[in-house]
């Protein structure tokens, strides 16, 4: 049983290259089924307007709930699941979208359940809108952030949770063990670094383990180099996944 995800955006176009690669595959092979709304289609007036001025004064338009509301009450409407929907509005106010959280959304997708992802441009949505949707009882509201910038819409954030998600999904990825020592798994490390043919470029060498044929060195050079990558580059995923004893004296928990 696949699930589905469904965008609302201003800019459906923007989402073009959910046709493309490896995302574009699976939905061609029915692995994933991803339809994006035009939320203009929920308009009522002459001018498609989905927006208005702030409340309180400031600069920038805010959009309307009543054209969010329409729109998804009837995209969340049209499906009925038991595992569920989730509701994802992209901010720069949100929680971190993280790999973890790409692997609890694609174990939805997989049981069949539904994302929605409504994204905002402008200042924002009516923060109404997230608060009326997590009162209902078969939505999930998450306010997910994609990083510490901003940027002009949702768009791109929705292009980047549904590849993280899409690739997790069973028979996306041809060769599935791609998917077990890559950065921000389980083990909570950046990968190791990685080499091919020709062994001599630029005067650069591959490293000789890694020709050896020897696996057990192999395994061990690899697991070195990411423990010490990931301490040089990204020094609080090993403190987050390091013992409770260790997170507590650095602050962590
Ligand atoms: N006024 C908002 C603020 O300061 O938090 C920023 C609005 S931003 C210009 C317009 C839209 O871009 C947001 O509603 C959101 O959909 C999207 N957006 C911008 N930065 C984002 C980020 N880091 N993560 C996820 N979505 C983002």
């Amino acid at each position: 049983m696949t699930g589905r995800i469904d965008i609302v955006s201003i800019f459906p176009g923007y989402l073009a290259p959910l046709e493309l690669s490896l995302v574009g595959k699976a939905r061609q092979d029915g692995l994933l089924d991803v339809t994006v709304h035009d939320l203009r289609d929920w308009t009522s007036d002459r001018h498609r307007t989905v927006d208005d001025t702030p409340f309180g004064g400031g600069a920038g338009m805010v959009m309307r709930p009543d054209v969010w509301g329409h729109a998804l009450d009837e995209v969340l409407g049209e499906q009925d699941t038991p595992a569920g929907q989730s509701l994802l509005i992209p901010t720069p106010a949100g929680e971190r979208f993280t790999q973890a959280m790409a692997e609890e959304l694609a174990l939805q997708v997989c049981a069949g359940g539904q994302l929605a992802i409504a994204c905002g441009r402008y200042e924002g949505i009516d923060a109404r809108v997230a608060e009326h949707y997590a009162e209902q009882e078969h939505v999930t509201v998450r306010e997910v952030s994609i990083g510490d910038y901003v940027l002009n819409g949702g768009e791109v954030a929705a292009l980047v949770i549904t590849e993280a998600v899409a690739r997790l999904l069973p028979g996306v990825i041809g060769n599935p063990q791609s998917l077990v020592e890559e950065s921000h798994g389980s083990a909570g490390l950046l990968e190791y670094p990685v080499y091919t043919k020709p062994p001599s470029w630029r005067g650069l060498e591959v490293p000789e383990v890694l020709r050896s044929g020897d696996h057990g060195r192999i395994g061990t050079w690899r697991r070195s180099r990411a423990v010490e990558r990931t301490a040089r580059r990204r020094p609080d995923l090993l403190v987050r996944h390091a013992p409770p004893q260790v997170r507590l004296a650095k602050g962590v928990d």
